[in-house]
């Protein structure tokens, strides 16, 4: 018999363990509860005895109709507990049976330790609990019979009733169960556990428990593990009940021992609400304002060695949990424990504080925290507790929350922050001359777009949230409006609020919670620096965002988009000039009055990066993008040159391509119209010459070139830059060093990484446009089906935001030993979206690479995933 995790199973002869042995569990072996309880037991905390039962294939046990659980067991008396205990506590479990063993002997013998009444009301419970939950009675049957003695005594509940009353509501609950079921109420304990069990089984395997489970993610054929555990009553005159324990604040991670005790009462009672219960502790009655004793107040011993116990379980298992608890005459015993559930921005202080006590080591604490919980740090968030108006739902672009007013362009974002107010930009899709837009609005909704569309690599840039992809809402231009899947119409200046950590967007505008840099995610990320071996740059177009990425910890910047620099309002104009020129002479003009704003901007960069290495991109877009759209808008520039507007509708007309993304861009404008590489190159060794001369660091700029797809593109412009270098070594008498290298984002590029390596000191690969190209699919409309595609299990992961490890990966480790192997010195890089993406961060490290470079808000995310692989990494070695 085999199951899912491969071990055979033979249900004749169980390996039962005793939950009270020194020594460790086989782990997935007997479920987490199982295991939780053996680790208490061993760093000793009070755990009643019993017997752990291996997680079983409970399909294939319920083929073995003789199977009876009870046969692996000598000699068992007493009463007991039978409790699930599955793989991973987040699927879900079965309700536990208490009080096993209760039969007419029995209730005698609890008559002098419990009083004859406590003895009954058990059996009485018992009687109903059995039946309801292993035959399926109705409740009422039973506490019907109670109502009625209640009634014709007349008490007000059933703690009043005199003993003859329960002994007589025993005897008609034994002969209900027996009318309905047509037997009588088993009186051994070995039937009561097999029953019990089966009941387990039968639960486990009810088609609705097994799609919940599938849906949190558990195999179809998840096993069963059980504990039969000895009862601790929790019942007598001496001092006796049961309750929770919880050790942190699960919104803030906050050590607070709190919870809830019930005197004389067992299992769940605590939480039924029947009675009020007691809190832990005196600090809990304070801050709750509760006028009811605490346990703490009550009986002091029992509170003293619970913040022991506490303690020592997480300094021992390195962990943080809570626990379930009975006190049995005066004496206290922990039944079991889960791992407290947490908050995201929790997990970072409850990591931090384990190190703190010294339950854990720096690394494991590193390895304790998702990186993506890192994200609520840095950007405001939804108040957990709102009420969610969702209207349309789209692809999480870039994370954190925002309210603000509907603007359907760029100019009326602008317009709208100059008044002071917080701007949401609709639009189908934005392209390069939104740039200023989108820096004035406080967040943008697009129609279309994937995870790597124009809208959304900038925003993330920024740090605004952004939700792309929105395909269920139309927009109106002309009537300026926004119109639901549902009718409903939101007209510019109306509120609404973007939740671009999780793809919505939502009527009105909602409560934030703001981001608090605490003291323990900056502890976090040095330790983060201090474990990770591979670099984490940025990729910053701006000087604000260079300075945004230093803050964040970045090592460098891995990728500066040069155009985005040209899309300010001045350089706009200028570039506009220079595209349009029709003769070479006018076109080195423009390019005259470019180069001080490019040198500028770089000049910037490099003392902001204080010596840090810094990778400056040339141009990469088809020139078509900085011509203005619109007849209206090329009136304006026609007007403002002195032009007429026919020759700029003419000119656009010329440089429009069927398929720009494919056509002359990247390096193809670098081979055909050479002046401008020519330009920007000198504007970068121009400046680096102007730093150097003022600091006491050396800049070695990195100048990287797009879209290369043979070596003979990267051996001519490797030459121009080599000219310019001598050139301006000579004019400005300077000492100049740099490095070359090429983004490999064309599948062609990457299959000759061999070539390009050596002409190169450096490649990066641009995994947007590898994956684009890799998969041929377009990403800017790829937002337009991958919804689907994900919901269908087309593709595991949105391959723009996640790497796609079977193909682009191959590409990629093809590529990275093919360059190596020419060039052992070669630096290797990734500057696509993935850069901030955990898994893929990951990958980078298996395959040894230099640095990762991502959005200035993901540096704090790369870093610690870049610490987790390195410290993985050396665990596996
Ligand atoms: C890339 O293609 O991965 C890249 C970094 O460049 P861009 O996103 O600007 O095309
Ligand atoms: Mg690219």
């Amino acid at each position: 018999m085999t199951s899912k995790k491969g071990k055979t199973l033979n249900f004749q002869n169980l390996e039962i363990e005793p939950i009270n042995k020194i020594g460790a569990l086989e782990v997935g072996k007997y479920g987490t509860r199982a295991e939780q309880l053996r680790e208490l037991f061993n760093i000793g905390l009070p755990i009643p005895d019993g017997f752990l039962i291996p997680i079983l294939s409970v399909n294939e046990r319920h083929n073995l109709d003789e199977f009876q659980l009870s046969r692996n067991f000598d000699d068992l008396e007493g009463l007991y507990s039978l409790r699930c205990s599955v793989l991973d506590n987040t699927w879900g479990g079965v309700n536990a049976i208490l009080n096993l063993g209760m039969n007419d002997e029995l209730v005698n013998h609890l008559v002098p330790v419990l009083g004859k009444k406590s003895a009954l009301a058990i059996y009485r419970r018992f009687i109903q609990n059995f039946g309801t939950a292993v035959y399926g009675l109705e409740p009422d049957l039973f506490e019907n019979l109670v109502h009625e003695h209640v009634r014709s005594s007349k008490v007000l509940d059933d703690n009043q009733l005199e003993e003859s009353s329960l002994s007589q509501i025993v005897d008609d609950s034994k002969n209900e169960f027996e009318r309905w079921t047509g037997l009588r109420f088993p009186q051994n304990l070995s039937d009561q556990i097999d029953l019990a069990f089966d009941f387990l089984c039968r639960e486990w395997t009810r088609p609705s428990a097994v799609i919940l489970r599938q849906t949190r993610g558990a195999p179809e054929d998840a096993g069963l593990g059980v504990v039969l555990q000895k009862m601790v009553l929790g019942l007598g005159s001496d001092f006796s009940g049961s309750g929770q324990i919880k050790s942190i604040i699960k919104d803030t991670g906050e050590s607070s021992l709190h919870g809830y005790f019930l005197p004389n009462s067992q299992g769940k009672d605590v939480l039924l609400g029947t009675r009020i219960p007691n809190v832990l502790s005196e600090d809990q009655r304070i801050s709750e304002g509760q006028s009811i004793q605490s346990l703490e107040a009550m009986h002091s011993d029992s509170f003293e060695r619970i913040k022991k116990m506490v303690r020592k379980a997480s300094v021992e298992m390195g962990e943080t949990f809570n626990f379930d608890f009975t006190i049995q005459a005066n004496k206290l015993y922990i039944l079991g424990a889960t791992i407290a559930e947490r908050s995201p921005r929790a997990s970072v202080r409850i990591a931090v504080d384990l190190v703190g006590i010294g339950a854990l080591r720096e690394e494991e604490a590193l390895l304790k925290v998702e990186p993506y919980n890192l994200i609520e740090f840095l950007h405001p968030q939804l108040n957990p507790g709102v009420q969610r108006d969702v209207f349309g739902n789209g692809l999480p672009a870039s994370p954190g929350a925002v309210s603000g007013r509907i603007v359907f362009s760029s100019q009326s974002a602008s317009a709208l922050k100059a008044k002071g107010e917080a701007a949401i930009l609709v639009r189908l899709e934005t392209s390069p001359e939104d740039i200023s837009g989108i820096h004035d609005s406080a967040g943008v909704m697009t129609v279309r777009g994937g995870m790597t569309s124009h809208a959304a690599v900038i925003a993330r840039g920024l740090g605004l949230p952004c939700v792309v992809g929105v395909n269920s809402v139309n927009i109106n231009l002309s009537e300026k409006t926004l119109t639901s899947r549902d009718g409903r119409k939101f007209l510019e200046g109306e509120k609404i609020t973007l939740d671009g950590t999780r793809g919505q967007v939502l009527g009105g505008s909602a409560e934030m919670v703001q981001p608090v840099i605490s003291g323990a995610f900056s502890k976090l990320m040095d330790w983060a620096d201090k474990y990770r071996n591979i670099g984490v740059r940025a990729n910053a177009d701006s000087p604000q965002e260079a300075l945004l990425a230093r803050n964040f910890g970045a090592d460098g910047i891995g990728l500066c988009r040069t155009e985005h620099m040209f899309f300010e309002k001045q350089k706009l104009l200028v570039m506009r000039e220079m595209i349009l020129a029709d003769t070479e002479e006018t076109r080195s003009e423009s390019l005259k009055k470019l180069l001080p704003m490019q040198r500028e901007d770089f000049i910037k960069f490099f003392q902001i990066m204080d010596g840090m290495p810094v990778t400056i991109r040339l141009l990469d877009p088809p020139l078509h993008e900085f011509l203005p759209h619109s007849e209206e808008e090329m009136a304006i520039l026609a007007k403002s040159m002195n032009l007429p507007l026919k020759k700029i509708v003419d000119r656009s007309r010329e440089i429009q391509e069927f398929n720009p993304m494919l056509g002359k861009r990247g390096v193809r404008l670098g081979v055909t119209l050479p002046e401008i590489y020519d330009m920007q190159v000198r504007a970068i060794f121009e400046a680096v010459s102007y730093v150097n001369k003022k600091s006491s660091y050396t800049v070695v700029p990195e100048i990287m070139i797009p879209l290369v797809s043979t070596n003979r593109e990267v051996e001519l412009i490797k030459s121009r830059i080599k000219t310019i270098c001598d050139e301006i070594q000579i004019e400005l008498s300077c000492e100049l060093v740099y490095k070359l290298g090429v983004v490999v984002e064309t599948p062609r590029a990457a299959l000759c990484a061999k070539e390009l390596s050596q002409s190169c000191d450096f490649l990066s690969f641009g995994t947007n446009d590898l994956t684009q190209m890799t998969y041929g699919l377009s990403r800017d409309d790829a937002g337009r089906f991958m919804r689907v595609y994900l919901e269908k299990e087309v593709f595991p992961k949105d391959p723009f935001r996640s790497l796609d490890f079977e193909g682009v990966g191959e590409l990629m480790l093809m590529a990275t030993k093919r360059a190596r192997k020419e060039n052992p010195e070669i630096e290797l890089g990734l500057c696509g979206e993935h850069g901030g993406d955990p898994s893929s961060v990951k990958f980078c490290k298996s395959v040894n690479f230099d640095y990762v470079s991502c959005s200035p808000y993901r540096i704090p995310i790369a870093r610690l995933a870049a610490a987790q692989a390195s410290i993985l990494g050396k665990n596996s070695k």
